[in-house]
């Protein structure tokens, strides 16, 4: 990549030069795409909805447009601190005030894809990132964490679900691994494949759904439902996650792209 005086240029350069890829990471807003349940008391969240307002005809002569709804964690989406009583007092704890510079920071891809397969219910724990480190250096603070686990390749709403009599069944970190990111590796967030950062059973986990409780507790982000972990590399890649700027939201929809340096 020939470089210039302004480094931003150099970075356009590099994706049009096809140096940086540029991947997608996010699942496309759809009704049928499967919303998060949890227990009945903690609420319900909308699925996305999408609503015609007119297409070129009576309504409307000349623009197409809709009116959309959907409840702040629906798709692929951001969680804020103060998504969980943990992180409720903290300062620049909502979509409105989480300081810019965090929405792009650097990701370590944890490859679990053998492990979620032989077991839905699997749980990373500390021990699986420390080996992680063994061969791709410590998580430097600051970064994503991003669980791969090729559960978005799971087309099939009721298999991405994953629901049977004891609720659902998805893999997420353990305790000690959240609580190694959060305190000994100081990180920036954890994003899961699956519809929740923690995993489908950690109601039984002590605390309860110890992600949230922790992540968000420390003032520390969450991503969900991504996609596409498989096309990136175990470091290296830079994140853009920037969520809506919701007063006081708790989360948000979003668009997540990853930036990839081949060369
Ligand atoms: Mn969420």
């Amino acid at each position: 990549m020939q470089s210039t005086t302004n480094p931003l240029l150099d970075i356009l350069s590099g994706i049009a030069q096809r140096q940086i890829r540029v991947v997608d990471l996010t699942q496309t807003l759809d009704p049928d795409f499967p919303q998060i349940e949890l227990p009945p008391e903690m609420g319900r969240c909308w699925p996305f909805r999408l609503e015609e307002i007119s297409r070129y005809d009576d309504r409307g002569s000349a623009p197409y447009w809709n009116n959309f709804s959907c409840g702040e964690h629906t798709g692929t989406h951001f969680d804020a601190p103060i998504h969980w009583i943990s992180g409720r007092n903290l300062p620049d704890n909502s979509t409105d005030t989480i300081p810019v510079e965090k929405m792009v920071a650097p990701a370590c891809v944890i490859d679990c894809v053998k492990h979620a397969r032989q077991n839905p219910d699997f749980l990373l724990t500390a021990e699986f990132l420390k080996n992680w480190e063994e061969e791709n250096g410590r998580i430097p603070q600051d970064s994503w964490v991003l669980m791969r686990t090729d559960w978005s390749k799971r087309n099939d709403p009721a298999a991405y679900q994953n629901f049977d009599e004891e609720g659902q069944h998805t893999p997420g970190p353990a305790t000690d691994a959240v609580r190694f990111m959060v305190q000994e590796r100081n990180i920036l967030g954890f994003g899961s494949e699956c519809i929740g950062t923690d995993a489908g059973q950690a109601m039984h986990l002590r605390p309860p759904y110890p992600c949230h409780y922790y992540v968000h507790g420390a003032g520390k982000y969450g991503l969900q439902c991504l996609t596409n972990l498989d096309q990136l590399p175990s470091t290296g890649s830079v994140i853009f996650s920037a969520p809506l700027k919701i007063k006081q939201g708790s989360g948000s929809p979003l668009r997540v792209l990853a930036f990839v340096c081949d060369g």
